[in-house]
């Protein structure tokens, strides 16, 4: 078996639309498939440990981290900094482990034009009223943030069909099979395939047996 560059998946929602618990109960289920933790100066939750959920940095540290090159991709959404780092992220994919960015559409356009390859996959709630409902009971943020949050909504879902893919979160466990039916797909390519089992194929096409 031969090894092949890893798939990047950039997938994005509006906040509370479920993308975290989706991508957390996929890579409970998958194999070879990893998260890129990002970095951002946002205040962590309760619950949210550094360097798990996200490397939690000053504003200070970010804009070094700017300066010297440092992310695939960076943006400002609800007023905090967030941003992907590089190095990781290369040597991931050139391993040949496939890779999710959770990231905003500002950051996955991007992405795309530095790597046209990357699969997207758009999260959408079932209705206005449902986002705001998980918004509410995820109970993390204020009534103010929230009230941002939910105003933001609509414009970052306006940018669902850049993306290859859209799955509406309705029903967790059939959004979740979805979103597990697209990287199973993704990985039977005949591009990903042939550079996957370039030997199997060679010895199946043999003439010389
Ligand atoms: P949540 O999505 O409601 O859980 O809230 P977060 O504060 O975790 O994320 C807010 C927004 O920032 C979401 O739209 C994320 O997709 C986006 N985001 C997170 N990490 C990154 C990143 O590294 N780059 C970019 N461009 N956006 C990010
Ligand atoms: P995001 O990462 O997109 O901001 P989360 O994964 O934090 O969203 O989900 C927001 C809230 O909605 C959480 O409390 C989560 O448990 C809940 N949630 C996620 N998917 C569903 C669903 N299909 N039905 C009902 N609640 C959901
Ligand atoms: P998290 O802490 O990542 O936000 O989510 C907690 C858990 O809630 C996730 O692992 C996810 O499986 C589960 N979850 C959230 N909403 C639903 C839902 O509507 N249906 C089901 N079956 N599970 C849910």
């Amino acid at each position: 078996m031969t090894m092949s560059q890893g798939t990047l998946y950039i997938i994005s929602a509006p906040s509370g639309a479920g993308k975290s618990s989706l991508v957390s109960a996929l890579l409970s289920q998958t194999d070879d498939i990893k998260v890129s933790v990002s970095h951002t100066t946002r205040a962590a939750r309760p619950g949210e440990v550094d360097g798990i959920n996200y490397n939690f940095v000053s504003m200070e540290q970010f804009k070094n981290l700017v300066t010297d090159n440092a992310f695939l991709e960076h943006a400002e959404v609800f007023g905090n900094c967030y941003g992907t780092s590089k190095l990781w992220l290369d040597d991931q994919l050139n391993a040949g482990t496939d890779i999710i960015l959770e990231i905003d559409w500002q950051g996955a356009q991007q992405v795309r034009k530095l790597m046209p390859n990357a699969v997207g996959i758009f999260i959408l709630p079932p209705s206005q009223a449902a986002l705001q409902k998980r918004l509410d009971s995820r109970g993390q943020d204020s009534a103010e943030i929230i009230a941002g949050r939910m105003a933001e909504a609509v414009s970052e879902m306006s940018h669902y069909n850049e993306y290859d893919y859209v799955i509406i979160n309705d029903q967790f466990e059939q959004a979740l099979g979805e979103m597990r039916a697209v990287i199973i797909a993704q990985r039977q390519k005949l591009a990903i395939q042939q550079a996957r089992h370039a030997k199997l194929l060679a010895d199946l096409l043999s003439e010389n047996q």
